[in-house]
C-alpha cells in the first residue's frame, strides 16, 4: 500500500477547505470525487479507508461528506466496484458512456455525469425507470471550451438538453459537468467554469419540470480545484493529487 495516500488525501481536503474559505463558501459546499482510472483496487480501497478514518476523528459539525468515486471506463468500474461494496462508495461515471455499456454501468453507478445527448438519456431512462434504487442521478456534460477533443454538448445547446433530460422518468438531473479548457491562462479556464455556472443558473431559472435538483457543478481537477471552487464548483474531481501519477492502462481494460 502507498503510505502517502492518507497524507495526500488530507492535503486535498485542506486545499478544498481553504479554497472554500477564500471564496466565502461553506466548507461543506464542495465534495471531493476521486478519479480512479488506472488505479488498482488496493489503492482505491486504501484511500476509501483513509477517508473513513480521517472523517471519524473530525468533530461532526466539521466532518466532510465521504469522497465520491469516479470512473472513466465501464470496464474499470466493473472490475473495481465488486471489491469495494462493503465500503459503500458512490460511483460516478465520468467518461463517455457507450450504449452497449449502459447495463454494466447501471449495475454500479449512482450518477452518470457524462450525458451529452438525448439518445443516451433515453437509453439510461429506459433501464432505470423501475430499478430498485429509484431514479438514476445524471448530469449534463458541457464542452465549455469548444475544444474538439472534448466530449460534451455546447453551452448554447445545453439548457434545452438539460430540460429534456430532467423531464424523463427514471432520471434525476443533479447538475452539470465539464472538463476545463486546456490552457495555462487561468482567465480562459475560469471563463469556461463561469459558462457552466451560467448554464446551470439558466436551467434552474427555467422552472421546467425536474430541473430544481440541477444544482451541482462538477468541475476542476488536481491542478485547478481552487479556481473551480472560486467559480462555483460543488464537486471537484481529483486523480493525481491523491493517487500520484497514473499507471499505464492495461490492454484488457
Ligand atoms: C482523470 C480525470 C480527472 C482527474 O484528473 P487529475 O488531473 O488526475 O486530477 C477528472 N475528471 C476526469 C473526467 C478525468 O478523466
Amino acid at each position: 500500500m502507498d503510505v502517502d495516500l492518507p497524507a495526500r488525501l488530507a492535503a486535498v481536503r485542506d486545499r478544498v477547505r481553504r479554497a472554500c474559505a477564500d471564496a466565502g463558501r461553506r466548507p461543506d459546499a464542495v465534495r471531493v470525487l476521486l478519479a480512479t482510472k488506472t488505479q488498482p483496487l488496493d489503492a482505491v480501497r486504501a484511500v476509501l479507508e483513509a477517508d473513513a478514518a480521517a472523517r471519524a476523528v473530525e468533530p461532526s459539525a466539521e466532518r466532510p461528506a465521504p469522497v465520491l468515486l469516479g470512473e472513466n471506463r465501464v470496464q474499470e468500474l466493473v472490475a473495481k466496484a465488486p471489491g469495494l461494496v462493503a465500503l459503500e462508495p458512490a460511483w460516478h461515471v465520468i467518461g463517455p458512456l457507450q450504449s452497449n455499456k449502459v447495463n454494466a454501468a447501471l449495475r454500479w453507478a449512482r450518477c452518470v455525469e457524462t450525458v451529452a445527448s438525448l439518445d443516451l438519456a433515453h437509453r439510461l431512462a429506459d433501464r432505470t425507470a423501475d430499478r430498485p434504487g429509484g431514479p438514476l442521478d445524471v448530469m449534463v456534460q458541457v464542452n465549455v471550451s469548444g475544444e474538439e477533443t472534448k466530449s460534451g454538448i455546447s453551452p448554447a445547446a445545453a439548457p434545452a438538453l438539460a430540460r429534456e433530460v430532467a423531464a424523463l422518468e427514471g432520471l434525476r438531473l443533479t447538475g452539470f459537468m465539464t472538463v476545463g479548457a486546456r490552457s495555462a491562462d487561468a482567465r480562459v479556464v475560469a471563463a469556461g467554469y463561469d459558462r457552466l455556472a451560467a448554464v446551470r443558473d439558466e436551467v434552474l431559472a427555467s422552472g421546467a419540470p425536474g430541473t430544481a435538483s440541477a444544482l451541482e457543478l462538477s468541475m476542476g481537477m488536481s491542478g485547478d480545484l481552487e479556481l473551480a471552487i472560486a467559480h462555483g464548483a460543488t464537486i471537484v474531481r481529483v486523480g493525481t493529487a491523491v493517487f500520484g501519477s497514473r499507471l499505464p492502462t492495461s490492454p484488457s481494460a
